[in-house]
C-alpha cells in the first residue's frame, strides 16, 4: 500500500449544495498542480483528498506544493495500512518510530470513519496506544497536552497512520468565485492584494502598465517574477502588459502638474476595466492603502473610482503597512518586491500633488486628452505572457 498525503478541506465543506462543484474545483487544481512532479491518484472522499504517488513519483516536493493550493486547511503525509489493529500497530511503529524515540509524550487519536470497523475509535486509541507506550517506554502518554499525538483514520480502502497535520494556505479554491483583473505593479502592496483575493477563490489576470524607456526591461521582468510566485498559489495565469509611455507623455504635456498622478490612475482604471470586460472580470483588485500616499486619500481614491463601472477590491484598505510586509514575506514576494526598480508611478511625479481633488476639476484638467483614443491605442498594444509555477 502506498503512503499518501490527505488534504483537508475548509470552508468549503459547509457550502452545503456547492460543496460538490467546489471539491471537483479543488481536485482539478491539485492534478494541474501535481502534473508537472509526477504521476499521482487523486481522488476525494467524505470531504478529504486523497493524494497517492504513482512509480515513485516525488512525495515531498508534491507535499511542498500542495502546501501553496488554496482551498486546504490541513495537510497531512500518511502511511496507509490494512485496517487491522495490528497491521496499524506495526505501521505506526514503522513509520513513526523516529519521532516516538524522542517525544517526551504522545497520544493515540482514532477516527473511524468505515463503521463496519470492529473496535470503537477510543478502544482501537487505548489498544494502538498501550502497544506503542511498551514498543517505546521512555515516551508517557498525556491525553491532555502531549507532544506527539498519533492520529489513526479508519477509512474505506484502508488504514492511515499520521502525526500532526501542518497548515494549509486555507481559503477557497481558485476559480471557484469567479474572475478579478488585478492591477499588478513592482511594489510590495499589490502581489499581497492579489494574494487575497485568488485566497478567496478568485482567478486572476494580472495588469501591469509599462512605461518603457523610463521604466526598464529589468522592471517588468521583475512584475513577471511576482507574477510566477504569485502563480505557486493562484495557477496558471495570462499577465496583460498595457504600454503606458505614450499616455504618460500625454499627461506631462497636456494636463497640469499636480493631477498627473490622478489622471494616470484614471487612465489605469478605464483600461483595467476594458481588459475586464473583454474577459469575463468582474472586479479590479489593487493594492491600495488609505492614506498611505498623497493618491490614495479618499477624495483621491473616489476620483479615480469614478470612471469605473465595476466594483473595485482593495483587500489592503486597513492594514499597516508592517502587515502587508509581513504577509510578503510569509508568501515569498518581499525579496522580489524590494528590487530596486522604477515603476511607472515613479515617473512624472508631481511635486506638489492634489490630495483632496475635486471629481469636475480631474475632469477638467485631463479635458485637452483624447482619452477614449489613448485608451484604445494601449488596448491595441497589450502584450500577453503566459505565467505558469515552476515545474516544480
Ligand atoms: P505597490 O506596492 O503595489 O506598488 P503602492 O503602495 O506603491 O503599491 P501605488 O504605486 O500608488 O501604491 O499604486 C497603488 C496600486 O495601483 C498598486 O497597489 C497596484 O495595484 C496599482 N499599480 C500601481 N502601479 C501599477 C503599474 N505600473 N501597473 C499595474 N498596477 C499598478
Ligand atoms: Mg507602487
Amino acid at each position: 500500500m502506498n503512503d499518501i498525503i490527505l488534504l483537508k478541506l475548509g470552508e468549503i465543506v459547509l457550502k452545503g449544495l456547492n460543496r460538490r462543484s467546489f471539491e471537483q474545483k479543488l481536485q482539478g487544481n491539485v492534478r494541474r498542480r501535481l502534473a508537472p512532479i509526477g504521476k499521482f491518484n487523486v481522488y476525494c472522499l467524505q470531504s478529504t483528498i486523497y493524494v497517492e504517488g504513482e512509480d515513485g513519483a516525488d512525495m515531498d516536493a508534491a507535499f511542498e506544493a500542495l502546501k501553496k493550493v488554496f482551498g486546504v486547511v490541513k495537510l497531512s503525509r500518511a502511511a496507509a495500512c490494512e485496517k487491522d489493529k495490528d497491521a496499524i500497530v506495526k505501521r505506526a511503529k514503522e513509520y513513526l518510530g523516529a519521532e516516538l524515540s524522542v517525544a517526551k509524550s504522545f497520544k493515540v487519536e482514532s477516527k473511524r470513519s468505515d463503521k463496519s470497523f470492529p473496535m470503537t475509535s477510543i478502544e482501537l486509541s487505548q489498544y494502538v496506544g498501550g502497544e506503542l507506550k511498551e514498543a517505546f517506554p521512555r515516551v508517557k502518554v498525556d491525553v491532555h497536552e502531549p507532544e506527539l499525538t498519533v492520529h489513526i483514520e479508519v477509512r474505506d480502502l484502508a488504514a492511515y497512520v499520521h502525526s500532526s497535520p501542518v497548515q494549509g494556505a486555507g481559503g477557497m479554491p481558485v476559480g471557484s468565485n469567479g474572475t478579478a483583473v488585478t492591477l499588478l505593479s513592482g511594489g510590495i502592496d499589490s502581489p499581497v492584494s492579489s494574494y487575497m483575493i485568488a485566497r478567496r477563490g478568485v482567478h486572476l489576470i494580472p495588469v501591469h502598465f509599462f512605461s518603457f524607456p523610463y521604466t526598464s526591461q529589468q522592471a517588468k521582468d521583475k512584475v513577471v517574477e511576482l507574477a510566477r510566485i504569485l502563480s505557486d498559489y493562484c495557477g496558471r495565469m495570462t499577465m496583460e502588459v498595457v504600454p503606458f509611455t505614450h499616455i504618460q507623455e500625454e499627461i506631462r504635456d497636456k494636463c497640469p502638474e499636480e493631477y498627473f498622478t490622478l489622471i494616470m490612475r484614471r487612465f489605469m482604471m478605464r483600461i483595467a476595466c476594458r481588459i475586464a470586460n473583454d474577459n469575463g472580470a468582474k472586479a479590479i483588485v489593487t493594492g491600495e492603502n488609505l492614506g498611505q500616499v498623497a493618491s490614495q486619500t479618499m477624495e483621491a481614491m473616489a476620483s479615480t473610482q469614478a470612471v469605473m463601472d465595476l466594483p473595485i477590491l482593495q483587500p489592503l484598505i486597513g492594514m499597516d503597512k508592517e502587515e502587508i510586509v509581513g504577509f510578503a514575506r510569509k508568501i515569498g514576494t518581499f525579496d522580489t518586491s524590494v528590487l530596486p526598480y522604477e515603476d511607472c508611478c515613479t515617473v512624472f511625479t508631481p511635486r506638489h500633488p492634489r490630495t483632496r481633488p475635486k471629481i469636475a476639476d480631474v475632469e477638467k484638467a485631463e479635458s485637452a486628452m483624447d482619452i477614449d483614443g489613448l485608451v484604445e491605442e494601449a488596448l491595441a498594444g497589450i502584450e500577453r505572457i503566459q505565467i505558469d509555477h515552476e515545474s516544480v
